[in-house]
């Protein structure tokens, strides 16, 4: 197999392009495709400051990583909730990484702001985990953006994670998750700032591979608590739809955003308002996180007396 550019031995196949790279033109290719991705969806312009959310995962620290290479002005959240031997590592990849490239990363231990660690959180609520931790994450790296002056967000979601979670959505006609789904998620309140996702045209392969030949060092445990999920479920059988029909990943997700969103969109305009605690948007009097707040709060209090949350 031949690299299509140069003609040398190639290390990827894209079946889905009917192409193949060498490491060299591959990382080109995948460079160029992720800023092509920003520039047609309008994510960025080249001046504006870029908050990227790292988990340590390879699809984040490779965007992050890209954004540097091609003359972003970055800076790396990752925030730390508190899964043990999870966070450890994949806190300790995210600093090594910016310290190697000498970029600025800031890191919020999530205790501090909800008052418990994530299992801690689930012990005290009931909720399910990747609820909470889903809400927490939102959160706190939209008020993040806020208190440090950015106004984008960037993401590492990447095709696979955006197909599966359409494709749940699609099952179960979630139309206000439907409504939602966008690789461009506009600022719709003064308190929101905007979510993009520059990676969400590369596959979970491409990331890895990207990752692998630029000598990223990532994790490559995921969290326990995605044991088991559903979106797994669905990726799985995507993956085999994929390799029956390479491109069907692609062009069910792309279909959708050019042809089907607009009309889902328009019927789930929600008016916003600021919490009364915290000030953030919402569409309640108080906001879902200082809800959890003070849920974890109160458990606390039953169980062990006070304990501090910052928010
Ligand atoms: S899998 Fe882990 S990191 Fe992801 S939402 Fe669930 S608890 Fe959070
Ligand atoms: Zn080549
Ligand atoms: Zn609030």
């Amino acid at each position: 197999m031949k690299c299509r550019k140069c003609g040398e031995s190639a290390v990827i196949e894209l079946r889905r392009h009917n192409t193949a790279y060498c490491a060299d033109d591959f990382v080109a290719f995948f460079r160029h495709y992720t800023v092509e991705t920003i520039r047609k969806w309008k994510m960025f312009e080249k001046e504006e400051p870029i908050l990227v959310a790292v988990s340590g995962g390879k699809d984040s620290l490779a965007l992050w990583d890209v954004l540097t290479l091609e003359g972003y002005r970055t800076t790396g959240l990752y925030l730390d909730l508190g899964i043990d031997e999870y966070s450890k590592g994949s806190r300790a990849k995210c600093e090594a990484f910016a310290s190697e490239r000498g970029a600025k990363l800031e890191v919020i231990p999530v205790i501090e702001e909800v008052g418990a660690s994530i299992p801690e959180v689930q012990i005290a609520t009931r909720r399910p985990t990747c609820s909470a931790c889903g809400l927490s994450k939102r959160y706190l790296t939209n008020q993040a953006a806020l208190a440090r002056g950015f106004a984008v967000v960037a993401t590492g979601h990447n095709l696979d994670d955006e197909a599966a979670t359409l494709f749940g959505s699609v099952l179960r006609w979630q139309e206000e998750a439907l409504s939602r789904q966008s690789p461009v998620l506009p600022a719709s309140s003064p308190k929101l700032a905007r979510r993009v996702k520059p990676l969400f045209r590369l596959t979970e392969l491409e990331t890895a591979a990207y990752s692998f030949l630029r000598g990223i060092d990532y994790i490559v445990e995921e969290c326990p608590f995605s044991k088991g999920a559903t979106s797994l479920h669905y990726k799985e059988v995507l993956n085999r739809l994929e390799a029956h029909a390479p491109g069907t990943k692609h062009a069910f997700l792309l279909g959708y955003l050019d042809r089907i969103r607009p009309a889902f969109k328009r019927g789930q305009e929600v008016t916003l308002r600021e919490c009364i605690r915290c000030g953030q948007a919402t569409t309640s009097e108080l906001c879902a996180f200082c809800r959890l707040v003070d849920e974890v709060s109160h458990k606390s209090h039953t169980i062990s007396g006070p304990v501090s949350a910052g928010a």
